[in-house]
């Protein structure tokens, strides 16, 4: 995970940095850091598997991923749902400094499908393994579905790069069973 130095919101944009309070920080610090737990378990299941090899945070590779097989051009963002604004948990802004962070999410979330999209136009396969889909009861498909890419993408020979969001349906078939759910309970 790249660097999340709070002056990048002094730089960027209009809207300083806000006083942030303790736990604030602490959340903000807690997703800054690289070796994250969730990446920490993704990595043991990737050994477990029989797949080792990967390196970390590759600096040769757009938007350094957290794990990597270079010989395989595949990439795996390991992303927290917080930090990364993640689609299905869609978890609330702090209350506090609210254009702050819609501003700094915005960035996050661009800055995800831009590293993504240029791993993927260079050929890549990449994975986006969300937090959420390494929960209880969920880790062990998610990580076999990983496992599989990883197999996949080393055989044969080049293939076309694509994005692939690990262990869940996509955002926009949930935006719409979500919106289903909504006019149900309007219309009773
Ligand atoms: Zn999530």
């Amino acid at each position: 995970m790249p660097s999340e130095g709070t002056a990048e919101g002094q730089a960027e944009g209009p809207v300083p940095a806000p006083v942030v309070s303790l736990a604030t920080r602490h959340v903000m610090q807690a997703n800054r850091s690289v070796d994250t737990k969730p990446e920490l378990r993704v990595r043991q299941a990737l050994r477990e598997r029989g797949l080792p090899g990967y390196r970390l945070h590759w600096k040769k590779a757009p938007g350094r991923p957290d794990v990597c097989y270079p010989g395989r051009r595949l990439a795996i963002f390991v992303n927290g749902c917080y930090w990364h604004h993640c689609a299905w948990c869609q978890m609330a802004l702090p209350k506090s400094n609210v254009e702050f962070w819609r501003q700094k999410f915005a960035r996050n979330r661009a800055r995800d499908v831009r590293d993504a999209n240029r791993l993927a136009s260079a050929g890549w396969t990449v994975l986006v393994v969300w937090e959420c889909r390494l929960a209880k009861g969920r880790f062990g498909p998610t990580m076999d579905e990983v496992a599989l890419e990883v197999r996949r993408a080393g055989e044969g020979g080049p293939r076309a790069g694509r994005v692939v969001e690990v262990g869940s349906p996509a955002p926009w078939r949930l935006a719409r069973a979500r919106a289903r759910i909504r006019r149900l309970r309007r219309s009773r």
